[in-house]
Protein backbone atom coordinates (compact mmCIF):
# COMPACT_ATOMS: atom_id res chain seq x y z
CA UNK A 1 0.00 0.00 0.00
CA UNK A 2 1.59 3.52 -0.72
CA UNK A 3 2.38 5.10 2.52
CA UNK A 4 0.58 8.20 2.82
CA UNK A 5 1.10 10.97 5.49
CA UNK A 6 -0.59 10.19 8.78
CA UNK A 7 -3.51 12.47 8.49
CA UNK A 8 -4.46 11.66 5.45
CA UNK A 9 -4.34 8.34 5.79
CA UNK A 10 -6.49 8.58 8.62
CA UNK A 11 -9.27 10.44 6.80
CA UNK A 12 -8.59 7.14 4.04
CA UNK A 13 -9.52 5.01 7.12
CA UNK A 14 -12.49 6.80 7.49
CA UNK A 15 -13.43 8.02 3.59
CA UNK A 16 -13.53 3.49 3.52
CA UNK A 17 -14.06 3.02 6.86
CA UNK A 18 -18.53 2.63 6.55
CA UNK A 19 -17.35 -0.57 4.33
CA UNK A 20 -14.78 -2.06 6.79
CA UNK A 21 -16.48 -1.86 9.45
CA UNK A 22 -19.16 -3.48 8.09
CA UNK A 23 -17.41 -6.49 7.63
CA UNK A 24 -15.05 -6.58 10.57
CA UNK A 25 -17.12 -9.48 12.23
CA UNK A 26 -15.66 -11.74 9.56
CA UNK A 27 -11.92 -11.37 11.50
CA UNK A 28 -13.77 -13.17 14.61
CA UNK A 29 -15.73 -15.41 12.62
CA UNK A 30 -12.58 -16.66 11.01
CA UNK A 31 -10.69 -17.20 13.71
CA UNK A 32 -13.68 -18.90 15.91
CA UNK A 33 -13.50 -21.45 12.91
CA UNK A 34 -9.83 -22.20 12.41
CA UNK A 35 -8.96 -19.23 10.79
CA UNK A 36 -7.14 -16.25 11.90
CA UNK A 37 -6.20 -12.63 10.75
CA UNK A 38 -3.58 -9.86 11.47
CA UNK A 39 -2.11 -6.69 10.42
CA UNK A 40 -0.15 -6.30 7.00
CA UNK A 41 1.02 -2.97 6.01
CA UNK A 42 -2.04 -1.34 7.23
CA UNK A 43 -4.96 -3.58 6.10
CA UNK A 44 -6.33 -6.19 8.05
CA UNK A 45 -6.20 -9.80 6.30
CA UNK A 46 -8.26 -12.51 7.45
CA UNK A 47 -7.91 -16.26 6.62
CA UNK A 48 -9.28 -19.65 6.53
CA UNK A 49 -12.27 -21.13 8.69
CA UNK A 50 -15.71 -20.62 7.41
CA UNK A 51 -14.11 -17.17 5.37
CA UNK A 52 -11.68 -19.36 4.03
CA UNK A 53 -14.50 -22.39 2.88
CA UNK A 54 -16.62 -19.51 1.84
CA UNK A 55 -14.69 -18.05 -0.83
CA UNK A 56 -13.46 -21.40 -2.11
CA UNK A 57 -16.91 -22.34 -2.33
CA UNK A 58 -17.65 -19.04 -4.56
CA UNK A 59 -19.72 -16.10 -3.91
CA UNK A 60 -22.17 -14.15 -6.04
CA UNK A 61 -21.15 -13.05 -9.39
CA UNK A 62 -17.34 -14.10 -8.86
CA UNK A 63 -17.48 -17.62 -8.00
CA UNK A 64 -14.99 -19.12 -6.33
CA UNK A 65 -11.97 -16.55 -5.74
CA UNK A 66 -8.41 -16.54 -3.89
CA UNK A 67 -8.79 -13.40 -1.97
CA UNK A 68 -11.29 -10.62 -2.05
CA UNK A 69 -10.85 -6.59 -0.48
CA UNK A 70 -13.79 -5.44 1.38
CA UNK A 71 -12.11 -1.65 2.19
CA UNK A 72 -9.32 -2.23 4.61
CA UNK A 73 -9.65 -5.54 4.76
CA UNK A 74 -8.56 -8.63 2.70
CA UNK A 75 -10.35 -11.86 3.26
CA UNK A 76 -8.45 -15.31 1.60
CA UNK A 77 -8.60 -18.96 1.90
CA UNK A 78 -5.17 -18.90 3.64
CA UNK A 79 -2.00 -17.22 4.14
CA UNK A 80 -0.76 -18.62 1.31
CA UNK A 81 -3.62 -17.60 -0.93
CA UNK A 82 -3.11 -13.86 0.48
CA UNK A 83 0.59 -13.87 0.29
CA UNK A 84 -0.06 -14.65 -3.53
CA UNK A 85 -2.44 -11.94 -4.00
CA UNK A 86 -1.37 -9.51 -1.94
CA UNK A 87 -0.24 -6.57 -5.11
CA UNK A 88 -3.61 -7.36 -6.84
CA UNK A 89 -5.60 -6.93 -3.24
CA UNK A 90 -3.72 -3.59 -3.00
CA UNK A 91 -4.32 -2.11 -5.97
CA UNK A 92 -8.39 -2.90 -4.73
CA UNK A 93 -7.55 -1.40 -1.46
CA UNK A 94 -6.29 1.82 -3.15
CA UNK A 95 -9.41 1.59 -5.41
CA UNK A 96 -11.46 1.79 -2.37
CA UNK A 97 -9.41 4.26 -1.07
CA UNK A 98 -10.13 6.64 -4.24
CA UNK A 99 -13.87 6.03 -4.57
CA UNK A 100 -14.45 5.35 -0.70
CA UNK A 101 -17.56 3.21 0.71
CA UNK A 102 -19.41 4.33 -2.93
CA UNK A 103 -16.35 1.76 -4.74
CA UNK A 104 -18.93 -1.77 -4.24
CA UNK A 105 -21.21 0.53 -6.41
CA UNK A 106 -18.61 1.81 -8.51
CA UNK A 107 -17.41 -1.53 -9.26
CA UNK A 108 -20.53 -3.35 -9.51
CA UNK A 109 -21.41 -0.13 -12.18
CA UNK A 110 -18.18 -0.56 -14.37
CA UNK A 111 -18.90 -4.70 -14.36
CA UNK A 112 -22.80 -4.27 -15.93
CA UNK A 113 -21.30 -1.85 -18.58
CA UNK A 114 -18.84 -4.29 -19.46
CA UNK A 115 -21.08 -6.97 -19.51
CA UNK A 116 -23.69 -5.00 -21.53
CA UNK A 117 -20.97 -4.77 -24.35
CA UNK A 118 -20.40 -8.23 -24.28
CA UNK A 119 -17.84 -8.68 -22.01
CA UNK A 120 -17.54 -10.76 -18.16
CA UNK A 121 -18.61 -8.22 -15.25
CA UNK A 122 -15.47 -9.47 -13.27
CA UNK A 123 -12.92 -10.28 -16.53
CA UNK A 124 -13.62 -7.14 -18.59
CA UNK A 125 -14.01 -4.94 -14.97
CA UNK A 126 -11.59 -2.08 -15.24
CA UNK A 127 -10.93 -2.47 -11.88
CA UNK A 128 -10.12 -5.77 -12.37
CA UNK A 129 -8.20 -5.22 -15.49
CA UNK A 130 -5.82 -3.01 -13.62
CA UNK A 131 -5.17 -4.71 -10.75
CA UNK A 132 -4.32 -8.08 -12.93
CA UNK A 133 -2.00 -5.43 -14.96
CA UNK A 134 0.00 -4.14 -11.54
CA UNK A 135 -0.15 -7.65 -10.15
CA UNK A 136 1.63 -9.14 -13.64
CA UNK A 137 3.95 -5.87 -13.27
CA UNK A 138 5.00 -7.27 -10.15
CA UNK A 139 5.20 -11.04 -11.10
CA UNK A 140 2.47 -11.67 -8.55
CA UNK A 141 -0.30 -14.04 -9.24
CA UNK A 142 -4.04 -12.96 -10.08
CA UNK A 143 -7.07 -13.46 -8.28
ZN1 LIG B 1 -9.51 -8.43 -8.21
Amino acid sequence: MKKNPFGWQLLLYLWVGPITLLCLPLALLAKWTGGGYHLHTGVLEIWGGWVGRWLDRGIPLLGAVNAITIGHIVAGISPQHLHNSRVHERVHVAQFEQWGFLFPLVYLLAGIKARLRGGSLYWDNPYEIEARAKAAAKDQHVT
